[in-house]
């Protein structure tokens, strides 16, 4: 445990080690940062992963990243989002995201979610990978919209301030869903279940938004900072979103519009 509002389980630290093992040992070229500070030479063997997936290599690469070399890429790996919630059996909140980053911007993102389905019965299938890049689309999932006229917006669960919710009572909104995770509030997003997600706080890192930023932009969605600043991912940058999170998959500028300037000034970028 790193601490009461930043747990660490076994869990976290099992799927890292295999994620991030698995691909430098695939691409020893990549620069691949996860949000556990682990070692990762003692990675034992049944923890690699050396599979892929035929039908997504089946599908044509956008041609402004056919020419990309490995070392160009940054990896940024949360194996296990929505922490708190996982300890208290909230398990559909939790995502495993891998979010690829070139020139500093998001490009490919996959958001896995290991326990959807999970109280669906037995005959459901358990689990999901939503998987997008931007210029191809993101797969995985039933793109949905979210009820017309309507402002819903979800927004943390366990990490609230009295900045989160002043925010998010500025915006009016006719319902808040409150839930745990960066991944599961941008299914929320792209499932239609919301309308924006607002977190006035710092607290979600660098690998908390790369995966969800690249699916929700390949379908035409938006996220920055509070500010309206957007998401930088080269290796130097600050893992911190200091200035909170603001996205949307339609009418962005409405609730960029409608975010206090006194929440904007609380936030330092
Ligand atoms: P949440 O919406 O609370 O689930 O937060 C989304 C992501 O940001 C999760 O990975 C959280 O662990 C992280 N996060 C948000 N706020 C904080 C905070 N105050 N301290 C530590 N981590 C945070
Ligand atoms: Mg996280
Ligand atoms: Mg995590």
């Amino acid at each position: 445990q790193a601490g009461p509002n930043d747990l660490q389980t076994k869990a976290d630290r099992l799927v890292q080690m295999s994620i991030c093992a698995s691909l430098a040992r695939k691409f020893p070229k990549l620069t691949i940062i996860g949000e556990e500070e682990l070692p990762t030479d003692d990675v034992t063997e049944d923890l690699i992963e050396d599979g892929h997936c035929e039908e997504i290599l089946k599908k044509p690469c956008p041609a402004q990243y056919t020419g990309i070399k490995e070392e160009e890429l940054v990896i940024w790996v949360d194996p296990l989002d929505g922490t708190k919630e996982y300890t208290e059996g909230l398990l559909d909140h939790v995502t495993v995201l891998i979010g690829i980053a070139y020139g500093g911007k998001a490009i490919a993102g996959v958001i896995n979610q290991p326990y959807y389905n999970y109280e669906a019965g037995a005959n459901a299938v358990l689990g999901r990978t939503i998987w997008g890049v931007l210029g191809m689309g993101a797969f995985g999932f039933q793109l949905t919209e979210a009820p017309a006229g309507k402002h819903i917006i979800v927004t943390t669960r366990s990490h609230s301030s009295a900045l989160v919710n002043e925010c998010i009572t500025a915006l009016n909104p006719d319902h808040v869903i409150r839930v745990g995770g960066a991944g599961n509030k941008i299914i929320q997003l792209i499932e239609g279940k919301a309308s924006a997600y607002v977190f006035a706080s710092p607290g979600c890192k660098k690998w908390d938004t790369c995966a969800p930023e690249a699916i929700l932009h390949a379908v035409g969605g938006k996220i920055t900072d509070i500010c309206g600043n957007s998401f930088q991912y080269n290796k130097e940058v600050k893992h911190m979103n200091s200035a909170g999170v603001l996205a949307t998959l339609r009418n962005y500028d409405y609730y960029a519009s409608r975010i206090p300037n006194t929440v904007k000034e609380s936030l330092v970028p």
